[in-house]
């Protein structure tokens, strides 16, 4: 008897793509993307890996689990609240809302009122001088780094950037800040040592061609023991009396002193100290969006934004709308997590390790996005198996944990509250994929499952 190929049983492309949940899907998905979820399950019955009566339905099942943007919502139990691979900062409500907000058509750079062009991101520009008198003007870019790029184009460009020894740092990986700053065609002028770097350093090396003495915060990088550092009130009237710009790039973006992190610097001291302009991130402790903010006097701000380079880092809508929302909303999520009660924390994790069958353990938190390397932020995680941690990423929603000494850690830090449910359904999920997995079935007191 002539047996027939089980592959010509496969249904056919155009039977496929007109299934009822590949047609409602239209609307959401592209017509390749259709195809290529077609052929991909097609391609798995050929190998054999379905039977050809699987494939109409594992098709469905693809269509819907397809979002047109594959970027996942991730549960960050790593206690690291600026995670760089994990996009940083998270957006508050009122940045989601404000974005939200900004996807249609907006009045970006329109005045409703007379009808004509405006100054391109007004709004945000007034938010961040509200939150930081002390600078006379403000604009925003698309990074940190686009920030110092900015600057340093447009005062010293063909010209010397005034820079301590101490300061050539590499920020991320691969991210070196001297190799950005000769990218621009300023020539670096370094001054002093590693370790030590004096006012006369400074004095000797500014002349006719520093376009401008730059201050940088060392983020990640910290020298220790015999050091010194040339105060920043020192730098800017030596900067005055020689009448060349005085740019401190402070990484981190605090606007304001923040007593838990004395070593970070912020800009309205570093104004006050007479820094003529300050370059800062909008997505590390500030808790905005990828962004960088320029805060300095007018003369410069005006400099900078005619630049053609302005054009070409300029932010766009969607930023420049949850930027000015986390100036002016309220406490942003990094915030909040950096200051979580630390008994409220611990009441959460011993009712999540509770359900779990699992163990408390101490941990510490970090600040992370290279902010307050020495800072460590004490609380306590949910100890698991090493080989817990697999299962969890991929799950959904993904949560990453810390894999740390041979176990897998869940710190509940960056976690908002109400998705302490969510993290043991995760959990649980997880689990139960692992060989040998026997887990107890207790809720979360209160939950409602
Ligand atoms: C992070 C950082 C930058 C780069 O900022 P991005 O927003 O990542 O482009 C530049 N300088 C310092 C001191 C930083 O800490």
């Amino acid at each position: 008897m002539e047996q027939t190929d089980p592959r010509r049983l496969i249904p056919r492309t155009d039977r496929l793509l007109a299934l009822p949940a590949v047609d409602a899907a239209r609307d959401r998905l592209s017509e390749t993307v259709l195809l290529g979820l077609v052929r991909e399950v097609q391609d798995r019955a050929r190998r054999g890996e379905l039977a050809p009566d699987q494939v109409a339905e594992t098709v469905e099942a693809a269509v819907r689990s397809r979002t047109a943007a594959r970027l996942q919502p991730v549960l960050n139990a790593t206690g690291v609240v600026v995670h760089t691979n994990l996009g940083r900062a998270p957006l508050g409500p009122a940045a989601v809302d404000a974005v939200l907000a900004a996807t249609g058509y907006v009045d970006v750079e329109l005045d409703l009122t007379t009808g004509v062009r405006s100054r391109r991101g007004a709004g945000v520009r007034a938010a961040l001088l509200a939150a930081c008198p002390g600078a006379e003007d403000a604009l925003v870019v698309n990074n940190g780094a686009a920030a110092l790029v900015l600057a340093t184009t447009a005062l010293a460009a063909g010209r010397e950037v005034v820079i301590s020894r101490g300061e050539l740092v590499e920020i991320g990986a691969g991210f070196r800040l001297p190799d950005l700053i000769a990218s621009t065609g300023a020539r670096l002028r370094e001054v002093g040592t590693t370790n030590r770097t004096h006012l006369r350093d400074y004095a000797d090396a500014v002349g006719p061609d520093t376009g401008c003495i730059l201050k940088v915060h060392p983020s990640n990088f910290r020298v220790e023991g015999f050091t010194a550092g040339t105060p920043l009130d020192e730098l800017a009237a030596l900067a005055a009396e020689r009448g060349v710009p005085l740019v401190a790039d402070i990484g981190s973006g605090l606007l304001r002193p923040d007593p838990a992190l004395p070593d970070e610097p912020d800009a309205a001291t570093t104004l006050a100290a007479g820094a003529d302009l300050v370059t800062a991130s909008g997505d590390k402790l500030l808790g905005g969006p990828q962004a960088g903010l320029l805060l300095g006097t007018a003369d410069l701000i005006t400099r900078l934004s005619r630049h053609p380079l302005a054009r070409a880092v300029r932010a766009d809508k969607l930023t420049l709308a949850a930027l000015e929302a986390t100036v002016a909303g309220g406490e942003a999520p990094v915030t909040r997590y950096r200051h979580a009660d630390p008994a409220r924390l611990r009441a959460r994790t011993e009712q999540i390790a509770a359900a779990l069958g699992a163990l408390v353990v101490p941990h510490d938190g970090r600040v992370g996005g290279g902010g307050a390397p020495g800072v460590p932020l004490p609380g306590w995680a949910v100890r698991l198996d090493e080989a817990a941690a697999v299962a969890l990423r991929t799950g959904r929603p993904a949560v990453l944990p810390r894999v740390h000494d041979g176990a897998c850690l869940l710190d509940l830090r960056c976690i908002p509250e109400a998705d302490d449910g969510r993290l043991l359904d995760a959990v649980r999920a997880a689990l139960a994929t692992l060989p040998g997995a026997t887990l107890p079935d207790a809720a979360l007191p209160g939950a409602d499952r």
